[in-house]
């Protein structure tokens, strides 16, 4: 079911399809304001702010084509989603609609069923736009592992591998440095928190449980004899 407060517009002339546009989007919990040529649907999408316009191209007076450009061309109401409604033989204004931004179009006659489900998935597309986007500051990518500090996410090639807080702060230190070498104790130093405590022992048995969880990846993780522990700078065509 839509929720409570998507309402949708609709603008059509034809009073058979408008109907039946309303009638679909009614019943699946939208609220429908309809109207009847351009320039009303053009006040009323100002006005009313909707979550989605379904905007009909051939329209008496401002076309849907005009009234989608200044719709979009407009700060307020620019980010208003719109679907074209079009008849058969109008591909050239489809194309010009979804130039100036468009969201969408269905091709008359339509049924009913694609027609929800076409504004449903353009109200869904909308949502995930809305939401805070995603910072990829210090994102972290070599040879086939990434790494998200943000979210402690790793994956290899794709693959999501499940770290320990400690174990992803060591694997990153040593991943930003490939070719370095770094002692225990600088990696102590690197990754220590309050909430757990980092030993130079405990880095060996972290270091292991890395590998372990990396499988064959694990190799990148180089153990300098004597001295500490390297990210291998060099892609591996073995891996
Ligand atoms: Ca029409």
């Amino acid at each position: 079911m839509a929720k409570s407060n998507e309402k949708i517009l609709v603008v059509e002339d034809e009073e058979d399809i408008r109907e039946l546009i309303s009638y679909n989007l009614q019943r699946e919990g939208f609220e429908v304001v309809a109207h009847e040529t351009g320039e009303e649907g053009l006040k009323a999408a100002i006005e009313l702010k909707p979550s989605l316009v379904l905007l009909d191209i051939m329209l008496p007076g401002l076309s849907g084509i005009e009234v989608c450009k200044k719709l979009k061309g407009d700060p307020k109401t620019g980010s208003i989603p719109i679907i074209l409604v079009s008849a058969k033989g109008e591909e050239t204004d489809i194309v010009v609609g979804l130039e100036i931004g468009a969201d969408d179009y269905v091709t008359k006659p339509f049924s009913p069923k694609i027609l929800v489900a076409r504004a449903k998935a353009v109200l869904r597309r909308k949502e995930k736009e809305n939401e805070p986007a995603e910072t990829t500051d210090g994102m972290l990518e070599i040879h086939k592992l990434s790494m998200h500090p943000g979210r402690f996410e790793v994956s290899i090639d794709g693959n999501s591998i499940q770290l320990t807080v400690s174990e992803f702060k060591i694997l990153q230190y040593l991943a930003k440095h490939p070719g370095w070498v770094f002692t225990r104790s600088q990696i102590v130093d690197a990754v220590r928190g309050d909430d757990y405590p980092v030993t130079e022992r405990s880095i060996d048995v972290q270091v292991v449980g890395i590998r372990k969880k990396l499988g064959e990846f694990g190799n990148y993780i180089e153990t300098v004899r004597g001295v500490g522990y390297r990210f291998k700078e060099k892609e591996d065509e073995q891996i």
